[in-house]
């Protein structure tokens, strides 16, 4: 049992987290469309996510986590018209589908392990589960929640409606939805505009496509997440998560379509982080302010005054809470930087810092605070806050000016390695740690042992550890309880 709370998009209510059946723990998350390089819209889910399956498991919950590849399916205007996305790009680069497929997927995975966000337990593409999706539309035709009319099948929103609730998790009305849908291309042959497509049949342009009982066709977007999901996790399961701009339609369909199927619910506990802005602005192609993540890692965009480090990213993405709006500008980023070199550095020098009294700095209410912050629905913000209470002390204490005790020192030293890298998944930099951290431990090292043989009274062995240092440009200044060393300028 932990003390875990999390927000419930769907109850509006903040829960306590119970596992249908702990300790195993199900997780589903909406991944990327792979049509184009990942961007900011898809960084946010994949950290706030990684943070819970981090987090579950350091609980120790058996986290089985699937995360989609959107590969098929996904209409421009997310209407039940339009190209598919994937195909057009296909067509711009003269390529077959699944090779734009396969190089978004990995340039995907690269941009991911940039932000060292773990990978999933699972990771299924829509294309993979072609029939498991047609049996799932069998499933909601015999109940009859939907209706098949030309080769397509479309669920039937108003008779689901009379039986359930439509709008359950959106908070969207019905009635007001009916005006609402444009009319679009090929909406003709639906019921009502707010009628979805299940499955719908290929035309003469269409490059993806798989026979079914009702026509050569493929499936409707939002059938993937139902099928994927309930097929590894079962049903009902305990988290489904992806970002606010997903609530609706894509979730709402996804609630009808599992509970036309089977008559329930399949997801306990819906999860949504919300939104990232830049400059205050919605994101957008149009806008001209889409920035990828690759064009953020290198600075390659006209918006962008410098490169910014993905654990700068990372760590500015946590600097909110998931729930808030996030908001992209250099002066916010540069400001993350600075922060993140902070805490990157009392981490360097933590390890190092020389016990002594026992300071002002209560490590086991720290812990406890931390820990607080992180049930308190991951309250990231806050988390990051006590870190630099942290921070503060460690610099304190290798300024001289405070002190903790050996005891309290090792536990703050295993602590910050949890938090800070563990669970919020901040790296040190790779080259710089290997190089300079291996250099100063073999220093620190040596000197251990010239204090040694100096407290064997074995001076000969002292001078010349002392005088090998000095040679490689080590100044080593004795002190009255141990030693000061640095490199020379
Ligand atoms: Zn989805």
């Amino acid at each position: 049992m932990t003390n875990l709370i999390l927000y419930n998009t769907l109850t509006r209510k903040k829960e306590q987290f119970k596992p249908l059946n702990p300790p195993f723990v199900g997780l589903y998350v909406c991944g990327p469309t792979v049509y184009g390089d990942a961007h900011l819209g898809h960084a946010r889910p994949a950290i706030t996510f990684d943070l819970l399956f981090r987090y579950l498991q350091y609980l120790n919950y058996k986290v089985r986590y699937v995360r989609n590849i959107t590969d098929v399916g996904h209409l421009e205007n997310d209407a039940d018209s339009g190209e598919d996305k994937i195909v057009k790009k296909a067509k711009l680069e003269q390529l077959e589908p699944m090779e734009i497929v396969q190089r978004y997927t990995d340039r995907y995975h690269h941009h991911m392990e940039q932000l060292n966000v773990l990978k999933p337990s699972i990771e299924p593409r829509a294309s993979g589960h072609i029939i498991e999706q047609q049996q799932f539309v069998q499933r909601i035709l015999d109940r009859g929640y939907a209706y098949e009319i030309n080769g397509s099948v479309y669920f039937d929103v108003e008779k689901y409606h009379k039986q359930y609730h439509y709008g359950r998790l959106s908070g969207r009305v019905l009635e007001d939805l009916h005006t609402q849908t444009r009319a679009l291309e090929g909406q003709e042959e639906k019921r009502n505009p707010y009628d979805f497509a299940l499955w719908k049949k290929a035309d003469a342009n269409h490059l993806m496509h798989w026979p079914s009982p009702w026509s050569e066709g493929f499936p409707g977007w939002h059938l993937e997440c139902s099928t994927m999901s309930t097929k590894y996790l079962g049903t009902p399961f305990d988290i489904h998560g992806g970002g606010m701009d997903l609530l609706f339609p894509h979730h709402e369909c996804e609630i009808a379509q599992s509970t036309a199927a089977d008559g329930h619910e399949a997801v306990k506990l819906w999860m949504h982080n919300n939104m990232i802005t830049i400059n205050g602005q919605k994101m957008g192609k149009s806008l001209g302010n889409f920035i990828t993540l690759d064009e953020l890692f290198t600075g390659n965009h006209r918006l962008l005054q410098q490169a910014y480090n993905p654990m700068t990213v990372r760590f500015f993405i946590l600097q909110a809470h998931y729930r808030s709006t996030v908001d992209f500008s250099n002066e916010a980023l540069q400001s993350a930087e600075k922060g993140l070199a902070r805490l990157m550095k009392a981490w360097d020098i933590l390890p190092g810092l020389t016990p002594g009294e026992p300071g002002e700095f209560d490590v086991t209410s720290w812990k406890q605070r931390c820990f607080e912050a992180l049930d308190d629905d991951l309250n990231t913000p806050v988390m990051i806050a006590r870190l630099f209470e942290a921070v503060r002390a460690i610099n304190l204490a290798g300024e001289g000016k405070a002190s903790f005790s050996a005891s309290a020192l090792t536990e703050l030293v295993s602590l910050f390695d949890l938090f800070a890298g563990q669970l919020l998944g901040l790296q040190k930099p790779e080259k710089e740690r290997s190089q300079n951290d291996r250099t100063t431990e073999l220093i620190e090292m040596v000197l251990q042992l010239r204090l040694e043989a100096k407290r064997k009274n074995d001076y000969a062995t002292a001078d010349r550890l002392r005088d090998e240092l000095t040679r490689l440009g080590v100044t080593v200044k004795d002190k009255k309880d141990g030693y000061d060393w640095e490199w020379d300028s």
